[in-house]
């Protein structure tokens, strides 16, 4: 799977081998994470995108609706649960902490965003490289740094995919909306609506950009590669 990849969530929940519902959840697989990322108008959360999209800024999760919190989005984030384990903010951040120290490699997570209910995007797979606690309307948020990884052994990839992910960048969700929109949820080139993938027209190692609409189209997985072979 490449990043900029559209799925289904039935896809998504089958590739990770849960039914997912939580935006965070650490080690769901016996070597990685998996992070889910919800921009919708009214999404929870608020995540950022940098370095023109190497790198993402994930916010933590809230402390769960309960009678003793009434409002969520007024109390700080939290590390532990009330028996004193860690949350999932605590996980992420533990894991953080130790790469930080050069105690471990970084945790390997995979992203993937929500566009619309049923389809996701398939962000790629990410290094967690720092957390830090963020004032955010009076209240402490967790912030999570991902770099995307330039390389992965993953599902047998080939070198030509590895080469893709070290010029490929993570395409903001506005851009990703705007997209879909114009291009009507279907490949520009032959219509169909399946194995969907949000392509830069202009490669980002041609200093094309991931940062506007008009340089990202949706292919279909044929229309897809026949272009990488061209390219390449
Ligand atoms: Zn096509």
């Amino acid at each position: 799977m490449q990043p900029g990849d559209v799925i289904a969530y039935m896809e998504m929940c089958n590739r990770e081998g849960a039914s997912l519902q939580r935006g965070m959840n650490f080690q769901l697989g016996a070597n990685h994470s998996v992070l889910l990322m919800s921009r919708r108008p009214n999404a929870p959360y608020i995540d950022r995108i940098q370095d023109s999209g190497e790198v993402l800024v994930y916010e933590g999760h809230d402390e769960p609706k309960s009678a003793d919190t009434k409002s969520p989005k007024t109390v700080d984030q939290p590390e532990f649960t009330p028996k004193g384990t860690l949350t999932q903010n605590g996980q992420f951040k533990q894991a953080a902490t130790a790469f930080k120290r050069g105690i471990r490699p970084a945790e390997r997570v995979r992203v993937y965003e929500k566009l619309f209910t049923g389809v996701w995007v398939f962000n790629g797979e990410f290094d967690l490289i720092d957390c830090w606690n963020e004032d955010s309307d009076g209240r402490q948020v967790f912030k999570f740094k991902l770099r995307l990884r330039g390389d992965s052994e993953d599902e047998g990839q080939t070198t030509v995919a590895r080469r893709e992910l070290e010029h490929d960048r993570v395409i903001p969700s506005a851009v990703k909306l705007e997209v879909w929109k114009r291009d009507k949820g279907k490949c520009v080139q032959c219509g169909a609506t399946d194995n969907l993938h949000f392509d830069h027209i202009i490669p980002y190692s041609r200093g094309g950009s991931s940062l506007v609409a008009k340089n990202v189209q949706l292919l279909c997985a044929k229309h897809n590669l026949a272009k990488r072979d061209r390219i390449e």
